[in-house]
């Protein structure tokens, strides 16, 4: 499974960055996790947004879904002729969508129309050609699931928005990467420091730690030295572009 890193910026992008999106290639399948602002311009960079079979969305905040909008305008009204991407969304989603373009500013199946939309039940087992995707409420502001992406033996697992937690402890124990937020400077409700991202990934056991969700105005030395600090090994950080390769090579 190999894993790039489209945008890694909080609510707000960093300087030519991206919000929430990263493009998970594996069993067959091209999926874009999470789709923030910034994220269908970076998509653009490393494939053809018409090769991307399915958008996978963590919850419904805006730093985590607002460029369906400019995704589905290039399928509308894009030169390409191809069968709509499946659009796996959490419950609650298609008014969040429809509202995302009413009020007369787009159509309101805008999005809805341009993918086939299906929303997933956290408890379901969601499999995708040779992917299998799972979830875990974690607490946030709004309903919120971690994501797991496996393929064969080899899981990554994405923390999306939490604070600290148990239920991601036992969802991620042992997995290959853990993707974690690591959004707070302090201690705060709805996110984690990059040292409770670190605990966190520790008591789980992950194998390797990549953190993410920080903004370019946090300093990236304290970043990885707080998040190692929790983890007790070497942390990465991630940076839009970076790509991550788990499994068979
Ligand atoms: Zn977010
Ligand atoms: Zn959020």
């Amino acid at each position: 499974m190999r894993i790039t890193v489209l945008g890694k910026s909080p609510a707000f992008q960093d300087a030519g960055g991206a919000c929430s999106g990263y493009l998970v290639e594996g069993g067959g399948v091209r999926l874009l996790l999470d789709c923030g602002p910034g994220v269908f311009a970076k998509l653009r960079q490393v494939t053809s947004y018409v090769d991307v079979d399915a958008v996978l969305l963590s919850h419904l905040h805006a730093d985590h879904v607002m460029d369906l909008v400019t995704f589905a305008s290039a399928l509308r009204y894009g030169p390409h002729e191809a069968a709509a991407p499946r659009l796996l969304a959490p419950p609650g989603a298609r008014d969040v969508l429809a509202s995302l373009c009413a009020g007369g500013s787009m159509r309101p199946d805008h999005i809805d129309g341009a993918f086939e939309l299906s929303v997933y039940d956290p408890e379901d087992v969601v499999e995708l050609g040779g992917l299998r995707a799972r979830f875990r409420p974690v607490p946030h502001f709004i309903p919120c699931n971690a994501v797991e992406l496996a393929e064969d033996a080899a899981r990554l697992t994405f923390s999306a928005d939490c604070g600290p937690n148990d239920a991601l402890v036992e969802f991620a124990a042992d997995t290959d990467l853990l993707l974690s937020e690591a959004t707070l400077i302090e201690p705060e409700e709805g996110h984690l420091t990059p040292a409770q991202a670190g605990e966190l990934a520790a008591r789980a056991g992950a194998r390797r730690l990549v953190l993410t969700h920080f903004s370019d105005e946090a300093d990236a030395a304290w970043v990885r030295a707080e998040g190692e600090r929790g983890f007790g090994a070497p942390v990465e950080l991630a940076a839009d572009g970076a790509v991550y390769e788990i499994g068979r090579a």
